[in-house]
């Protein structure tokens, strides 16, 4: 059998642009270099694949260990099928019109089989569904006599106690006639990212809103190399759409925009701001909301959350938030620190925190999400209201102040913002980074003490910075 021309992942991509797959398959060299944040998830990340293996103990795993092993793993696939005694194979490898599939689970069910494809998340998308056909596609072409085909997923309605229970930590859902239906559409499709692919050159698409959806490309440093940095889609007032038509125009300095397209004074607040290369925020909504700080108690407060697909905490859900780390910073110049990773008190440690915070009149932050998330661990409604209540978010008041800057728009995070508008603050620690160095060492460390520190002293210095700027 000649080698595969698509596989899962390559016909998801090619449905997300086609020349993403075609440079994918001839110009790996071109792809953008993995981020911090994504090394730092695969470094944590549970193997929710391997987990699932156990809801059917037992089989045979058909894993290869490399890429050329995946012929001998079709063939090695099919001899297992034809064993009366094997009834479960993991990563089942099949192969049918050029395109290779590895199944998670294959089940023998009488005189056909059940596919069991496991997903690491709380619900089931379109994408999900398209991978499924494909495989069935794949398994239909093959001969084999599939009688379901399931997804398996994470159920958010699971609470640990104590001890795992699959059967209660996954839940799925049959999608076989939703995948039987799609088979032509699946074939169409098959044959056309291979006449892609077969092209010899690259497919002519301009960048759109593809380059983010459903998954972010690793061609964009690529394909977006004649951006210039303080571009047009740096725009937050005008859509998406129209900013992408803009640039198939060849429209792309804020400046080349047509002055008919600019109708909202927003629009024009934040061109003017990429034409001076200055921020701009409405100083009149930052002082009102941040002013008070300047007169009473407050703590500037850094949290670092982790939110595991499995959870291993008693009376946690899976992608529940849990409190690792969290560092206070005081208008009166003090920094107090916790760390509460050690997955067995984070109630009783957290009441240490809530009655630590009782003491201050405004408690910000950066993104209160976090904040609020741990607040509702609190059972006393009172002390949950009292601690909701002085909050403020420096992210959602600069929000509703317009906040704009000519290199990254909106601020996403902390560290964006430190880096743009503070020198003093420059080596703010990424914050993948820091979850997982508080995973292996859940309760601190000096380093991380003053790394988180760090974070909590950036955001009351930011906090004065837009308060007093003129
Ligand atoms: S960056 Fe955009 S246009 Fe380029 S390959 Fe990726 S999705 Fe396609």
């Amino acid at each position: 059998m000649a080698n595969h021309i698509l596989s899962k992942s390559t016909f998801i991509r090619a449905k997300q642009c086609t020349k993403s797959l075609y440079l994918n398959k001839f110009h790996k060299e071109l792809r953008d270099r993995i981020s911090p944040e994504q090394l730092a998830i695969f470094r944590r990340g549970t193997n929710v694949g391997i987990l699932a293996r156990d809801l059917f103990p037992g089989g045979i795993d058909m894993s290869p260990k490399s890429p050329s092993q995946y012929q001998k793993k079709v063939a090695e696939t099919a001899a297992a099928m034809l064993d009366h005694s094997v009834t479960v194979i993991y990563e089942a490898v099949f192969q049918y019109n050029d395109v290779l599939i590895m199944l998670d689970i294959l089940v023998r069910n009488g005189d056909g089989w059940n596919a069991y494809e496991v997903k690491s998340s709380l619900k089931i998308s379109e994408t999900y569904v398209t991978d499924a056909a494909l495989q069935y596609y794949v398994l239909l072409g093959s001969g084999i006599n599939i009688i379901d085909f399931q997804l398996v997923y994470i159920n958010s309605e699971y609470i640990f106690n104590g001890e795992l229970d699959l059967n209660e930590l996954f839940t799925s859902i049959s999608v076989i006639d939703t995948v039987k239906a799609k088979i032509s559409e699946i074939e169409t499709e098959v044959h056309q990212f291979k006449q892609v692919l077969s092209a010899n050159k690259i497919p002519e698409i301009a960048i759109g809103t593809q380059c983010e959806n459903p998954y972010p490309c690793d061609f964009k440093g690529f394909c977006w190399k004649n951006i210039p940095t303080k571009s047009i889609l740096k725009l937050t007032s005008f859509s998406e759409e129209q900013l992408f038509d803009f640039v198939k125009k060849g429209i792309y300095l804020p400046s080349q925009i047509p002055f008919d397209f600019i109708q909202t004074e927003l629009q024009q607040i934040q061109i003017q701001s990429i034409n001076t290369n200055t921020s701009f925020w409405n100083k009149e909504i930052i002082k009102q909301y941040l002013s008070p700080i300047t007169e009473q108690k407050t703590a500037f407060i850094k949290t670092v959350i982790h939110q595991p697909a499995v959870p291993a905490i008693n009376g946690t859900k899976p992608y529940q938030q849990v409190l690792l780390a969290i560092s206070i910073s005081s208008s009166e110049n003090t920094t107090k620190t916790f760390f509460i990773g050690d997955e067995i008190s984070q109630k009783g440690n957290l009441k240490n925190v809530f009655d630590f915070l009782s003491q201050f009149n405004h408690l910000v932050t950066f993104n209160a999400f976090n904040l609020l998330q741990l607040i509702y661990l609190q059972q006393d409604i009172s002390i949950r209201n009292s601690i909701s209540e002085r909050i403020l978010d420096l992210n959602e008041i600069l929000e509703k102040a317009d906040f704009f800057h000519p290199s990254i728009s909106k601020p996403q995070n902390l560290n964006d913002l430190n880096k743009i508008l503070l020198s003093s603050y420059s080596n703010l620690k990424n914050e993948s980074y820091l979850i997982s160095d508080l995973l292996i060492t859940p309760n601190g460390s000096t380093s991380l003490k003053f790394s988180l520190e760090q974070y909590s002293l950036a955001l009351k210095q930011l906090s004065n910075y837009f308060i007093f700027e003129k």
